[in-house]
């Protein structure tokens, strides 16, 4: 049996349950490149339904998911319009500008969460011969910053959309994040938009994988275009079982890692020099300033390492602490018996 570590640094890290595990060795196989995969084709009819669009593909990542969204909504030297911190614009390694060709165009948030739509609608280019098309308006709920955006600002922005004829894609890697905090059903995010893609090795569990959705005639030119990309995989279905599982018995319990985590921000505010950033706490993510005079960086992540509990250092001089599924209440006091020996 391997060592128990407490792994807070992401929802990436969360190992597959055993149950859903053993879908992997008892799924239906096929060719999926030639659509015969049994096991993919129930997984992308499932999502579908589940998200409320005509068609699903099933992608290695999200990275994949959101990049492939870009090359089949526009033409090369397209516009798209993001968030200037969007995963899209800041953490796919410049993907946009390599796959798709676009050039990326940016809004700030108002507030971390709002969506500031005359600025969106300020950005979409006019028919003139030196500018570029405007070709996709991208979204991201629930945001990388720990918040999540209202259905509200999400409307507003869909509504501007078609009024200028502008497709909508939303980066929903943590969807069901968003969903469980708004208390919505998930269908009512992505009836806001005209595709969607979903992460479901995140919250969810799944060893790898994303799904996006849209309409019919998207998915179907995004399946070509997937092929293009390197992404035609054979035997797919031992990874979209785990998928499958992940989305019929994974979504409920999203809810226990936002619990959770607003229990750690609890725990986590009780050491002085801690600052949690409340407004930021939608979902499983707690984000906090520590000062320096109180532990270092490096002895607070050095020190937590020895004690069995991986944390990531500061990004943009915050520290960021996830629940997921292998984080419970005995480990966040465990952390919290650790991070007080420490300082
Ligand atoms: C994780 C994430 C992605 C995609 O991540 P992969 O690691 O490529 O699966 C996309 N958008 C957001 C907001 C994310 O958090």
């Amino acid at each position: 049996m391997d060592k128990k570590w407490i792994d807070l640094r992401s929802d990436t890290v969360t190992i597959p349950p055993q149950e859903m595990k053993e879908t992997m060795l008892h799924a239906p196989l096929g060719d999926d490149v030639y659509g015969d995969d049994p096991t993919v084709n129930e997984l992308e009819a499932f999502a579908a339904e589940l998200l409320g669009k005509e068609a699903a593909i099933f992608v290695p990542s999200g990275t994949f998911g959101n990049q492939l969204a870009l090359l089949t909504h526009t033409r090369r030297g397209d516009e798209v319009i993001v968030a200037a911190d969007a995963h899209i614009m800041y953490h796919e390694v410049g993907a946009a500008a390599v796959i798709a060709g676009v050039q990326l165009r940016t809004f700030d948030l108002v507030d971390q969460k709002r969506l500031p739509v005359d600025k969106i609608e300020s950005l979409i280019r006019i028919d003139d011969i030196h500018y570029p098309e405007t070709g996709l308006i991208c979204l991201e709920n629930a945001l990388g910053n720990g918040c999540v955006v209202s259905l509200e600002d999400m409307k507003a922005v869909r509504e501007m959309a078609i009024k200028r004829d502008v497709p909508v894609h939303l980066d929903g890697a943590r969807i069901f994040n968003a969903s469980a905090s708004l208390g919505v059903d998930v269908k009512e995010l992505t009836a806001l938009v005209d595709t969607a893609n979903v992460c479901l090795s995140k919250g969810l569990c799944a060893p790898v994988g994303s799904i996006l959705v849209g309409s019919k005639t998207f998915i179907d030119r995004a399946r070509k275009n997937r092929k293009l990309m390197g992404g035609g995989m054979r035997q797919a279905g031992v990874v979209a079982a785990p998928a499958l599982y992940a989305l019929k018995h994974m979504v409920d319990r999203l809810k226990d890692d936002h619990d959770n985590a607003k229990y750690m921000a609890e725990q986590l505010e009780s050491i002085s020099g801690v600052e949690i950033l409340k407004d930021r706490l939608d979902i499983s993510m707690v984000f906090f300033t520590l000062s320096e005079s109180v532990i270092s960086e490096q002895a607070l992540v050095d020190g937590m390492f020895e004690k069995g509990i991986k944390i990531s250092g500061m990004e943009d001089e915050e520290y960021r602490f996830v629940t997921h599924h292998g984080v419970c209440r005995e480990d966040i006091d465990q952390m919290m018996k650790v991070f007080k020996s420490l300082i």
